[in-house]
């Protein structure tokens, strides 16, 4: 038997770039985008069309999300559902710590993204007061196509490499359909 050919290497320092080291970071992004171990930190009444998001209906997993992870430790992806207090606060932001790098935050719905309606003391006015937010989808609740489309904006965003936070657009305007309705009523 002959013998094979080696095939011929070359190693890319530290500090040179190239066309594999390239190549590798999109293959890395890619998988990293279709395997994102979620942990749900859930405390309101979001919760609910989380679940729904969550069900066959909707079915995440074809995104490759639906595996939820209760320890942080395992977690990709920290999806934060519903109201925070100001008590919640610092727990919130441990849970964050505990995650590894690199590691990603969906605020869902308005009470985590702004803090909705309760302009009171004991409410954290939106979760990007502790933690940093990547996509913001807005809703009370958000409607299961909303967070579809904040899960697929956070796939496009690991994919470039972009860390700018993000807001999920409603695919329906809702001033247009209030307009729209005025103007049947009135015909
Ligand atoms: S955004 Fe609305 S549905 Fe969601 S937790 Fe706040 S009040 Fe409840």
């Amino acid at each position: 038997m002959g013998e094979m050919t080696k095939p011929s290497t070359h190693v890319i320092e530290a500090g040179q770039s190239g066309f594999a080291t390239t190549k590798f970071n999109e293959l890395l992004a890619w998988s990293r985008k279709y395997s994102l171990f979620q942990y749900p930190f859930v405390t309101a009444c979001c919760a609910m069309e989380f679940m729904s998001s969550m069900s066959p209906r909707f079915d995440l997993a074809r995104f490759g999300s639906e595996a939820p992870r209760f320890t942080p430790r395992q977690s990709d992806v920290l999806w934060v559902v519903g109201t925070i207090s100001q008590r919640q606060a610092p727990v919130l932001k441990r849970v964050y710590e505990q995650m590894c790098d690199p590691k990603w935050v969906i605020a869902f719905g308005t009470c985590a993204s702004s803090g909705g309606f309760y302009d009171n003391y004991a409410t954290l006015a939106g979760i990007d007061k502790v933690v940093p937010v990547d996509i913001y989808i807005p809703g009370c609740p958000p409607r299961p196509e909303g967070v579809m489309d904040g899960l697929l904006l956070l796939q496009d965003k690991i994919q470039k490499g972009d860390r700018t936070p993000r807001i999920v657009k409603p695919r329906h305007d809702p001033a247009a359909a209030l307009t729209q309705l005025r103007t049947s009523r009135n015909a």
